[in-house]
């Protein structure tokens, strides 16, 4: 038996020009433009992915990321996929069939938790609020005696709606309620004061394309003791071959063995995103991100606009601004696309031609780019 060779068909052979991307300005909910040095350190020649200064590197990122977590875990590693792959691994990992996982829906992200943890078979209850507000510790606590869950899953900072949930004592009322706590961290890490041990989060995640300045393509996942234990006493297997993390952790750990061909590309880009947020300071990132997204509010307040939160729960990494009336937003956010190359997001779900969201996030959070787009909101908007 052989293969034999066949005639090739060109059906499909498209003479393309070779890639030619814009230069936008991206202030939208993500993602966020990658810093200069994070674009030279994607650029680098791969090196092998068991090399040994590939293994190093790899240190380096989980140390790095424990630092922007505030976290000691163990567990800490970026998976490769996006941020909704770590969001997955969170709840692949710990859940068990019939387990009850208590999302605190506010926006569209607590959704997204939903319908994940029903995938893996948890019988999933969920809390609601009107997307722009947040949840008491109050409503958490009533909710956590009512339904009794394994897990409480809640997102830090909703980039649906610009809202950043109150954490003091919500792992204190997790412990109490002996439930897990899981947190989105996507549109927080790096840009929002954030502190994993200290507020007692058992799972976390997040995303490599905004308050890291790096493109999209990895995961930060983060899992404490507490999540390690439950992981440990599952009566299967993760039912996800590739997020599992006790598998991914014989690479990740000290056993160095093969389980995916890491995007090791990626990880230079990570290790360089995380080199300079260590280089300014986590708390220097925080205050810059502040404020910078001060600056953005008072100036579109000047102008006659309002913001869809309360000064005190708003994202400095994402503002929600709501679109007067009689404006069509949509069309204005397609001129700032076309004519300057600035993107600004639009709303979803039920603020879906309601707000615009505007994305201050990382390397793009600086007076400069809040000026320029003020300005445009100034002279442009009809
Ligand atoms: N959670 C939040 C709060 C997000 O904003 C996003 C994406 O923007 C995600 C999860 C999913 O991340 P990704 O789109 O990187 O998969």
């Amino acid at each position: 038996m052989t293969n034999s060779l066949l005639p090739v068909k060109d059906a499909h052979r498209q003479a393309f020009n070779a890639i030619n991307t814009p230069d936008r300005l991206l202030l939208g909910p993500g993602p966020s433009n990658a810093h200069p040095t994070v674009l030279e350190a994607l650029s680098r020649t791969p090196i092998g992915h068991l090399d040994p200064l590939y293994v190093e590197l790899m240190g380096e990122v989980q140390e790095l990321l424990r630092y922007a977590w505030q976290t000691d875990n163990r567990l800490t590693l970026p998976m490769s996929g996006t941020g909704s792959a770590a969001m997955e691994a969170t709840l692949a990992n710990t859940v068990e069939p019939g387990d009850t996982v208590l999302v605190a829906v506010k926006g569209y992200f607590g959704l997204r938790l939903a319908d994940m943890a029903g995938r893996y078979r948890a019988t999933v209850k969920t809390i609601e609020k009107p997307w722009g507000e947040w949840f008491s510790l109050e409503e958490l606590e009533a909710a956590l005696i009512e339904h009794k869950p394994a897990i409480l899953a809640l997102v830090h900072a909703e980039t649906s709606t610009g809202v950043c949930q109150p954490m003091d004592g919500v792992g204190d009322l997790c412990r109490k309620h002996d439930c897990l706590l899981l947190l989105d961290t996507v549109t927080s890490l790096g840009g929002v004061p954030l502190y994993i041990d200290e507020w007692k989060v058992d799972l976390a995640y997040s995303c490599s394309q905004k308050g890291l300045s790096c493109p999209p393509g990895l995961g930060p996942f983060t899992m404490g003791p507490r999540a390690e234990a439950k992981m440990a006493t599952r009566s299967g297997k993760v039912p996800n071959w590739y997020l599992d993390v006790s598998l991914l952790n014989q690479y990740w750990g000290s056993d160095r063995v093969y389980h995916h061909t890491a995007p090791v590309n990626m990880n230079f880009g990570m290790r360089e995103a995380l080199r300079l947020l260590a280089e300014e300071g986590l708390d220097q990132a925080w205050a810059r991100h502040r404020r910078n997204a001060e600056r953005l509010w008072s100036g579109l307040e000047r102008q006659g606009l309002s913001m869809h939160v309360p000064e005190e729960l708003r994202l400095p990494t994402l503002t929600t601004v709501r679109i007067p009336d009689g404006v069509d937003g949509k069309a204005f956010s397609q001129h700032l696309l076309n004519t300057h190359g600035i993107e600004v997001g639009g709303g979803l779900g039920s603020l879906a031609g309601k707000i615009w969201r505007i994305g201050l996030m990382g390397y793009n959070s600086t007076p400069e780019n809040v000026d320029r787009l003020l300005n445009l909101f100034e002279t442009e908007l009809p």
